[in-house]
């Protein structure tokens, strides 16, 4: 047992309730996402019955793997943040609540198509390459309005707004990327009024995202503990 994963888990969802009680632009509905990538299943259920129900992988493997472990926990969320290849969308629209990670129309419309119809609509949120990263995952900027537009008529989905990853500040300071990030989720839901998810913050600079409208941290380290295992896929 690892009794310092309560009291993480605990201290952030402190410091999230002190941010917002400080700053008026945190929004009331920021979500925690514990990001479980390369960790165990007992620790993902430590972590459930410490308080927390939505869960970030990366891996499909380990989503399926997971998921089925802990099919009795009904009430935690799966989310898939990770990159996607499109043989593998079938598990991930089987499983998952919400995807943070659709950076193309190919693989949303596989996620439509492959979404059981006896679940509610998946979640998507379009995965922004804000620092114009070359050979990173993402769109750019000016790309999000013609594939929110394709996305948001698919069936089976509900087009929920927008997430990225930062390069590396060499300060620590995201502020401007995050900046950003923040105005283009304000003209997406001029657009899409539904689409207000802005999913931005790692471990390392979620209390500053979340001042920045952040509506889902995602948090490994900062919850888990540091990773010493590789992932597998
Ligand atoms: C691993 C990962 C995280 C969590 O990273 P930490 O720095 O450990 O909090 C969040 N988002 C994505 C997309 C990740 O791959």
């Amino acid at each position: 047992m690892d009794n310092n994963i309560a009291e993480r888990l605990n201290s952030a969802y402190r410091q999230i309730a002190e941010i917002k009680q400080k700053n008026q632009a945190v929004r009331v509905d920021a979500q925690l996402i514990a990001v479980s990538k390369t960790k165990p299943v007992p620790l993902i259920k430590e972590v459930y019955l410490a308080g927390q129900r939505l869960f970030g992988e990366n891996y499909v493997q380990e989503l399926v793997e997971k998921s089925a472990e802990l099919a009795n926990l009904v009430d935690l969320e799966w989310h898939f943040i990770g990159p996607i290849q499109s043989n593998k969308t079938r598990d991930i629209a089987r499983i998952a609540a919400v995807v943070h990670s659709v950076d193309r129309l190919k693989i949303a419309e596989r996620l439509s198509a492959q979404r059981p119809v006896d679940l509610p609509s998946l979640k998507i949120l379009i995965q922004v390459n804000i620092s114009h990263e070359a050979s990173k995952a993402g769109v750019l900027p000016e790309d999000v309005p013609a594939l929110a537009a394709q996305i948001a008529v698919l069936p089976n989905l509900q087009l929920a707004g927008l997430m990225a990853i930062p390069a590396p500040a060499v300060d620590q300071d995201n502020s401007q990327a995050f900046a950003q990030m923040q105005s283009l989720s304000m003209k997406l839901q001029q657009q899409f009024p539904q689409a207000t998810a802005l999913s931005m913050g790692m471990s390392d600079d979620w209390q500053q995202a979340l001042t920045f409208g952040a509506t889902m941290i995602r948090l490994g380290t900062a919850i888990f503990g540091a990773r010493d295992t590789q992932p597998h896929e």
